[in-house]
This record gives C-alpha cells, structure tokens and sequence, in this order.
C-alpha cells in the first residue's frame, strides 16, 4: 500500500511537509516552518507521525518553509536519513545558522519549543547525504515489506540553486513531488528538467493557481520597466528600496541589476545589500559549473556593491541616490527591509519596488497595495502613515504561472493529481482546470491529517 498524509503546507504557503508511505518505509517529503508564525504554530503537524515508520526525510530546496523545521524532527527521530542535492546542503548550512539566531530571539522561555542550537545544526548539516539531479538512489526504510526498492532522484525545478522535484518509484508505481517548481528562465537560472514522464500519481505545487497569467509578464518586458522606473528615480536623486528574500530573489535581482547597468539600460549608481543573502552569493558562484546556470561569466562576488550595515544610517541610507537589496522579502517586522521601509516611506523622492510574492498578512502586502499619498498601516498595532515614496510593483516569480502548472500535469499524464502549497482560491483553480482538461485524472485537495490511499 501506498499512502500520503500532509503533516503541514496543504491549504496555504508555509510549513511544507508531506509524508508517504510505501509498503512500510516512511519518507518525510520536506520540513518546512512557517515563516508568518512562531513557536509549536510554526511547525508542521509531527504528533501525526506517531506510531508510524520514519525512515528519510528528502529535501526539495533549502527556503524556510521546505526546510526550517528538520533540526525539530530530528530531535524527535535521531536516526532518521537525509538526502538533498550538494547545493539544497550548502545553501542549508548558511541559512538555519541564520534561523536559529532568529528563533533566539523570537522564542520566550515559557514556549514549549527551543530554539535548536549552532551544535545541533553543524551536526544536521553532517547527517545530510548529497545525491546529483537524476541520479537514482535507494530508500528502502527498516520494516520495509516489499522484494522491490523503493527509490528516489531529484530533477532540477528551475527555482533556487539546488531546487528540485523528487520522483519515487516502486514496484512500476510513481509519486512526483514538484517542491516549489518553475518552468520558465530566471536571470542566473534556466526552467526546471521533468522527470520522464508519464507517472502515477503528481504532488504539484500550486502558489499562482488563483494568479491570472497576464498579471506575471515575461521577464524581459518587467526588466525593462524596472530599469525605466528606476531611471525616473534616480534621475531626481532618489532612492530605491526592494525587499527580497535572501535565498533566490537576492541572487536573481543582484544579477539582473548589474546585467541592466552593463547594458547601459540602467543608470549607473551604487547598490547596498548585505546580511545572509550576500553569504548565500558565494554558494551560487561556486556552483555555476555544477547546475543548470544561463551565465556562467555572472559572478556574483565580483559584481560592486557597498555594505548595507556598514555604508550609513538607515536615515542617511533613505536621503541619498542609491539601489538597496533588503531582506526580508516580505517586509517581517523587526527586519532590515521593515527598518528600511519605515524611513522609506517618508521620502518623496523615493521608491519602494515590490517584487515577488508577499504572504497578505505581511507589512510587505500592505506596502505593496499602498500608493503615494495614501496611507499605510504596517502592523495591525502600528500607526497609519502618509505614504510619500513612489510604490511600484514588480513581478519575478521563481514559481510557474498557473497554465505552466497545466501544461506539467499535461506532460507527466498522472492518474491522480494531489494539490498542495497555495491558498483555497489557487487550489480551487487548479482542481477546476485540471478536471475540465483531463477529465480521467482524480483529483485530491491536500489537508493537514488527512490520509489518500493511493494504491
Ligand atoms: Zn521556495
């Protein structure tokens, strides 16, 4: 028998993890926290692992909510195995040293969760086996109760360094597990590689099921508007401020602004950025070789950029001409590009750009829905404030747009279709075209506890 249960990330973004069994060895797909909630909330559904097989625990990419919460499953299962690609390892040693400083600081000591330790992650990031793209590997658990393997391997999914869709197999049955997947070219990334198809049963992500293609142009039409706007702005002295998540969208942004100013499409001017992202520079630059990667003459390392925390006052930062990269990308309280913001706001020379997804509960959704000389409440305890900075809003996702999530069902040919990792509106889009498309395809809404027999 095989069967999935959601442990957390089916009806909304956040805290993805899912677990399969198969014929008695128990696979952990991802380990997410959610990045919107602290303490036990944050984590995904573990008390539904009791009683059951744990065996490996496979790891899509190394973003907060596919990976935070390993360091707590392991305290609960010592021995359990972990498999990610070389880069998923290496970007994971630099960002949950960075989580565990924040836990630190958010957790209170009557919080029945810890924050895990720098020992604790050094010894994770040990534990962790590497395995390439499309290479197969066996993950046959203790009980397991079947003469046929159960194996997996990793396609690239086109979304981070290192991202990837996981494939298991047994028996002549498959389950693919798309993580967080996009199909079309980044700056420094081409689109995800797909497993040859066909396979049984699809686990597909769906952030941009409720998303209107037409509202995610193609990249190159969106750099140039960027270079346009942000020439506009530059031009009357001012600043621009763009949160970013420091995993993917730093990397992505830091490489288009530096390919615009070398095109001469984007005025010359200095960038600050700084923090955990620019660690996370060196991994994609050593790894330029290894992947998939449009350009490998980009080196991020060499790319000029002054450091944020070290250049200025976050006020003087706000009067002067200059691009700053923040994070976080959704504007968390507390965070550089909160701080940033809060002076941001007051300049009317200035510009904030918005330039991915922001959770709606986030001051980041709120920035991004305000406009100039409107007002803006950043938390729900703050004080409104006059917005007199230009807002402009951008779009680069890393996630395919919702006919590239069609055109991945129509191209794998599943039996059964599992959606995860979107909001009801997405995953009420998604269930409806998949069903009109391909009416011979079951389809299964994702929720937290609630076991699909699959076979
Ligand atoms: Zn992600």
């Amino acid at each position: 028998m095989i069967t999935f249960l959601p442990l957390g990330g089916a009806t909304d973004i956040g805290a993805s993890c899912y677990y399969l069994d198969v014929e008695g060895t128990g696979i952990v797909l991802d380990c997410g926290s959610h990045p919107r909630r602290t303490g036990a909330d944050s984590l995904p559904r573990f008390a539904l692992l009791e009683e059951r097989n744990v065996d490996v625990a496979l790891i899509t990419h190394a973003h907060q909510d596919h990976i935070d919460s390993l360091p707590y499953l392991v305290q609960h299962h010592p021995y359990i195995r972990i498999v990610s690609t070389p880069q998923t390892r290496a970007l994971a040693e630099i960002t949950l040293h960075n989580s565990a400083n924040i836990l630190r600081e958010q957790l209170t000591e009557d919080d029945p969760v810890r924050p895990y330790t720098h020992e604790e992650i050094d010894l994770l990031i040990q534990s962790i086996e590497w395995r390439s793209y499309k290479e197969r590997f066996t993950v046959d658990g203790y009980r397991h109760g079947s003469d046929e393997p159960v194996t997996a391997s990793f396609h690239d999914a086109g979304h981070i360094l290192g991202s990837a869709g996981i494939l298991i197999e047994h028996g002549g049955r498959s389950v693919y597990y798309t993580g967080d997947i996009n199909l079309d070219r980044q700056s420094l990334l081409p689109g995800a590689s797909l497993p040859d198809g066909p396979v049984d049963v699809l686990v597909i992500e769906t952030t941009h099921g409720a998303t209107d293609d037409a509202l995610l142009p193609d990249r190159l039409s969106e750099e140039r508007r960027l270079a346009r706007t942000a020439n506009a702005v530059l031009e009357r002295g001012g600043g621009i401020l763009i949160p970013v998540f420091a995993l993917g969208k730093m990397q992505e942004l830091l490489s288009t602004l530096w390919r615009l100013m070398e095109k001469g499409q984007l005025a010359r001017t200095d960038i600050l950025t700084g923090g955990v992202g620019a660690r996370l520079n060196t991994v994609y630059d050593r790894n330029r070789f290894v992947v998939p990667y449009n350009d490998t003459a980009m080196v991020l390392g060499d790319i000029p950029v002054l450091d944020l925390f070290e250049a200025d006052t976050f006020d003087a930062l706000a009067r002067r001409q200059g691009i700053v990269l923040a994070t976080s990308g959704m504007v968390i309280e507390g965070t550089a590009s909160y701080r940033l913001a809060q002076h941001w706001l007051l300049q009317h020379r200035n510009a904030i750009f918005t330039v991915g997804y922001m959770d709606p509960e986030t001051p980041g959704h709120r920035i991004r829905h305000a406009d100039r000389n409107g007002t803006v409440q950043l938390t729900p305890v703050s004080e409104p404030q006059t917005v007199r900075c230009d807002i402009e809003r951008f779009r680069f996702s890393a996630h395919s747009t919702r006919s590239g999530l069609l055109s991945i069902v129509e191209r794998l040919n599943p039996r059964v279709v599992i959606l995860v990792h979107g909001d009801m509106a997405a995953i009420d889009w998604m269930g409806y075209s998949i069903l009109k498309a391909f009416p011979h395809i079951k389809v299964h809404g994702a929720e937290v506890g609630k076991p699909v027999t699959l076979f």
